[in-house]
């Protein structure tokens, strides 16, 4: 078996180590015996997306989420009716909300979002900075997601969040919803990077991205996560102590 996953724009929405999410992908398909072929996709792309079983944006700042819009726009009703067909995104804070409809800046500037789905993201006063933790509804081995957030932006939706917010900010700080998930697309405000100390969120995307290739039920083959769940507990642990920011 086979997974294509396309990293987006790795020259520019790569903030707090997200990359580390691609060579989580990889590792984990790898080490199951699964090839990862990793695309870097640029500005100077005009690749077709259509063969990507995921897709992987990262965080960037408002001026990076400016600049690539434009080329990214190119690609919007690809995307659109590749999440309606089931296609695997992860989407990480910049990422995420370029996503929705738009994203006003910190100066009142619209940045103009793709309008996947349909939510917003606006600059308030201050930056929500700190170690999160949230309690999924996804079927994970692990209910817990342990992160990093950084943003000045709050999002707004009605959609299903990706968790609920037990210590930290999430979306906007005020509603307790952390991300998004619509079908396999997850956003989400995670950074850490996510996937390296929630394996278990890294194999949920894996499982849905390889039933949807190969059109049956996959069950993954264990994989020992000592080390990347005591991780996990260490920082849950951490964030526990340390309270609300
Ligand atoms: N520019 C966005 C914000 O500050 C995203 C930042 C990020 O990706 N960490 O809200």
């Amino acid at each position: 078996m086979e997974l294509k996953i396309y990293h987006m724009y790795p020259d520019l929405l790569n903030l707090y180590g997200d990359r580390g999410n691609i060579i989580v992908f990889e590792r984990r398909l790898k080490w199951r015996g699964i090839k990862a072929d990793i695309v870097n996709f640029t500005r100077d792309d005009e690749k077709d997306l259509e063969d990507a079983d995921i897709i992987f944006l990262g965080g960037g700042s408002d001026r990076e989420q400016e600049i690539l819009y434009s080329h990214l726009f190119k690609f919007r009703s690809l995307l659109k009716d590749m999440v309606e067909d089931g296609a695997c995104i992860l989407a990480v804070c910049g990422g995420y909300q370029l996503l929705g409809r738009y994203y006003l800046d910190a100066y009142g500037n619209k940045i103009e979002g793709l309008s996947i789905l349909d939510f917003y993201t606006r600059a308030e006063k201050g930056r929500l900075i700190g170690n999160i933790l949230i309690e999924s509804n996804l079927p994970l081995k692990t209910k817990t997601i342990v992160g990093f957030e950084n943003h000045g932006g709050r999002t707004y939706h009605d959609y299903e969040p990706l968790g609920r917010v037990m210590k930290g900010f999430g979306n906007n700080g005020k509603d307790e919803k952390e991300g998004l998930v619509y079908k396999n697309l997850i956003g989400t405000y995670l950074h850490g990077p996510i996937l390296s100390k929630n394996p278990h969120l890294a194999d949920y995307i894996i499982k849905k991205a390889l039933e949807r290739k190969y059109k049956k039920e996959i069950n993954l083959p264990e994989l020992n996560d000592c080390e990347e769940m005591l991780a996990h507990e260490r920082v849950k642990k951490k964030i526990l102590r340390e309270g609300k920011l």
